[in-house]
């Protein structure tokens, strides 16, 4: 056999016993448990964007979310206790093991595109100016 073949075959084997291997990880019971803990965490996920206040706008593209918000400053004196929210402001969420938020800025300052733009910087760990 040409040892070109024999190479071949070699590589053929070693990823076929690989994935004999890998298969009986990979049941459907395992699936399923994977696809309904993702539904659960995207669940938790628009709840902990919901808890932050009144959201008006919310958009998952990629494993990011952008929304704005109207939001509580938790003073007890100030106007938005008695209902009259702050913002709406752009916030940014994703999850990095743990869910990460990111305040983007004021709605009245800044786009949607340029609250996108914000967001994807933030999550790759890049200063904004
Ligand atoms: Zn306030």
């Amino acid at each position: 056999m040409a040892p070109e073949k024999r190479g071949l075959k070699a590589q053929i084997r070693t990823i076929a016993q690989a994935v004999e291997s890998l298969r009986p990880l990979v049941s459907p019971g395992v699936e399923e448990a994977v696809r309904l803990l993702d539904r659960e965490l995207a669940a938790l996920e628009e709840e902990l964007i919901e808890a932050q206040g009144e959201v008006v706008f919310r958009e998952k593209r990629e494993g990011l979310s952008v929304a704005a918000v109207r939001v509580r400053c938790g003073k007890p004196s100030c106007r938005c206790a008695r209902g009259h929210l702050h913002g709406p402001y752009w916030y940014a969420y994703w999850r990095d093991g743990r869910p990460v938020s990111r305040y983007i800025g004021p709605c009245s300052r800044i786009s949607e595109e340029e609250a996108w733009w914000r967001a994807r910087a933030a999550r790759a760990g890049k200063a904004v100016p």
